[in-house]
């Protein structure tokens, strides 16, 4: 099979390997289509400590089931379409015990830490894969795995029935939270980001106000401040934005050295809650659910996908900031 592989950082090719062959309790699927993710970037970069190299990347995918293990007893026909949980948890580390397995000691993921998706055929464990309802395509069902991001992100914040809202960053983490928001009940939502095309898109997605500019905002208070961005200087913005009693919710990945300077006083004495969000928690299903009820759209997020031989086109798209989410096409 066709597969990309990272040699080391900075480094990939379209290579021809073998296909793989389902391990006990695996099946393995026909790539539709995978999700190219700011992990990814970090991945050709070198700057994502757990993954080894070589290295096929790809974590947001879906599929169709192509070969099943004989000790599988899961309902998993070949031909069936499923969208695939890439988190793979230890289960006996005292973290996964207490029920926070994205907080595993071991933690591993398909496409981070193993062989993934940017490839014909990958094998996964058949727990791992989710029946995904009639009329979800594959590049729809590659948006399953963000949104179960995005779903457990929301779980960590808590309820939001009328609160105000600011968001910053309206990529593709912005953009499928501030649906999951809105759906929630939240209050109104200011979504900001400084490309006007997606500030259109958030507006579509039911922003009630868009600044290009944190500045922008000056003398307004919000009771929730959501980062989608990353970026230390952003979240200490978002977070002078908070009335007192606000709730901060950290979910964009910063770099691991970086620091916010967040005012510990102003934590005491406004009663700020100040929330991370890792990763993928029981989130998987609930975000197949929100798919196939249309309760989230992520059509709008969507570029037309690209072959596996225009991986390097599609990586200069996304650094480019080109689009909102870019997807490949491994099987076809
Ligand atoms: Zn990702
Ligand atoms: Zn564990």
């Amino acid at each position: 099979m066709r597969a990309i592989v990272l040699d080391r950082p900075g480094s990939f090719r379209v290579a021809e390997v073998p296909d793989p062959t389902p391990g006990p309790g695996q099946v393995v699927v026909r790539v539709d289509c995978c999700g190219i993710c700011g992990t990814d970037l970090h991945i050709m970069d070198g700057e994502f400590p757990p993954t080894p190299y070589p290295i096929t990347p790809g974590h947001e995918f879906a599929g169709t089931i192509a070969a099943v293990a004989g000790d599988v007893t899961i309902d998993l026909p070949i031909g069936a379409q499923v969208a695939v949980d890439p988190s793979l948890y230890c289960g006996y580390c005292r973290r996964c015990r207490s029920g926070r397995d994205n907080l595993c000691e071991n933690w591993a993921a398909i496409g981070d830490t193993r062989n993934g998706a940017f490839a014909e055929y990958v094998a996964v464990p058949a727990a791992n894969a989710h029946l995904l309802p009639d009329g979800i395509d594959g590049q729809l069902g590659a948006m399953v795995e963000p949104l179960a991001c995005a779903v457990h992100g929301l779980r960590r914040l808590g309820p939001v029935f009328g609160d105000t809202i600011v968001l910053a960053g309206a990529g593709t983490m912005g953009l499928l939270l501030l649906q999951l928001l809105v759906r929630a009940g939240a209050g109104p939502v200011t979504v900001v980001d400084r490309v006007a095309e997606r500030l259109a898109v958030a507006r579509k997605l039911g922003a009630a106000q868009v600044a290009s500019a944190l500045g922008d905002l000056d003398g307004e208070r919000f009771e929730v401040a959501i980062d989608a961005t990353g970026v230390p200087v952003v979240i200490d913005g978002v977070a002078g934005l908070l009335d007192r009693g606000g709730r901060l919710l950290v979910f964009g990945v910063s770099p691991a050295e970086a620091s916010i300077s967040l005012s510990p006083f102003r934590i005491y004495n406004d009663e700020i809650t100040v929330t991370g969000s890792m990763a993928i928690l029981r989130s998987f299903a609930p975000a197949v659910q929100l798919l196939g009820a249309s309760a989230v759209d992520p059509r709008p997020l969507l570029s037309a996908p690209l072959p596996l031989e225009e991986f390097g086109e599609a990586l200069r798209r996304v650094r480019a900031g080109q689009g909102i989410k870019w997807h490949i096409t491994p099987a076809k």
